[in-house]
């Protein structure tokens, strides 16, 4: 496995395996890699020949009151994961921004509400270091998670809308076995905050299997929970998705609605 800790670099090693032909797979993260990133890490392993995980914590999608300097960071752990995975190339720059850059991908519609009201830019910098993403390791296939639904919606319309040549494979959300789905800030929960984190998982299941007003229920019922406080409720195409803070940390999830 290849480390490359440049965009220069990052550009020289694509411009080989688009001379071969050979396909390749990106999975982009932020690191410290859990089991979700894994899945998505597998699925691409089983589909290209060649696999490269990004990590790269993006100042770009940070708000400024948000954990940016406190990220987890376990670099070690993330190359030892990614070795094991099968993967080709780990894509880790210190920086991947000029100290002058100036030009930003901007989607209008589906950033919209959701995680769009309530972390004002965050899409801008997602669609931005996306786009960046794409044009420094150029690959066949992009693979991201349903976990984060609306990042899902608006890369798929920024890859339709600007033309870019990528196929975008979605992968379900990978839980633990008590239902929360998986995410790099679930490290920062303590013993009490995690069981509030079950109970937010529960009622989103559960508010799925509602016949009437799923979203209307959800909300009064996470209002009850004292132990949080309510972010949003929204649905959105067949999905219903909600945000909550347990604490300081923030949490998203989304369940399909059933029919
Ligand atoms: P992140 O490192 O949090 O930016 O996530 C990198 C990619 O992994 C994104 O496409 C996420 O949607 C995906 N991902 C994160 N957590 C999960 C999960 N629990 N299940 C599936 N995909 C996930």
């Amino acid at each position: 496995m290849k480390v490359i800790g440049s965009m220069t670099a990052m550009q020289r090693q694509s411009d080989e395996w688009i001379r071969s032909g050979e396909s390749v797979g990106l999975v982009p993260t932020m690191g410290a890699l859990h089991e979700g990133h894994l899945t998505l890490i597998r699925r691409a392993r089983k589909e290209c020949k060649r696999v490269v995980v990004s990590i790269y914590v993006n100042p770009t999608q940070f708000g400024p009151k948000e954990d940016l300097a406190k990220y987890p960071r376990p670099r070690r752990q993330d190359l030892a994961m990614c070795r094991a995975a099968g993967v080709d190339f780990v894509f880790a720059p210190q920086n991947l921004y000029f100290p002058d850059h100036s030009s930003y991908v901007e989607e209008t519609i589906v950033s919209q509400g959701r995680d769009g009201t309530s972390r004002p830019g965050h899409f801008r910098g997602v669609a931005t270091v996306v786009l960046k993403l794409f044009n420094l390791t150029r690959p066949t296939r992009a693979y991201f998670g349903q976990k984060d639904a609306q990042q899902v919606d608006v890369i798929i319309r920024m890859v339709r809308d600007l033309n870019v040549p990528v196929k975008l494979i979605i992968v379900p959300t990978v839980r633990d076995p008590d239902g929360v789905a998986m995410s790099s800030r679930n490290r920062y929960l303590s013993v009490e905050e995690r069981a509030t984190a079950v109970k937010f998982a529960q009622l989103l299941q559960k508010a799925t299997k509602q016949k009437s007003k799923p979203a209307s229920w959800l909300s009064r019922e996470l209002k009850r929970v004292t132990s949080l406080r309510l972010d949003y409720v929204e649905v959105a195409g067949d999905r219903l998705c909600a945000a909550v803070f347990v604490g300081k940390t923030r949490l998203i999830d989304n369940e399909r609605l059933v029919s």
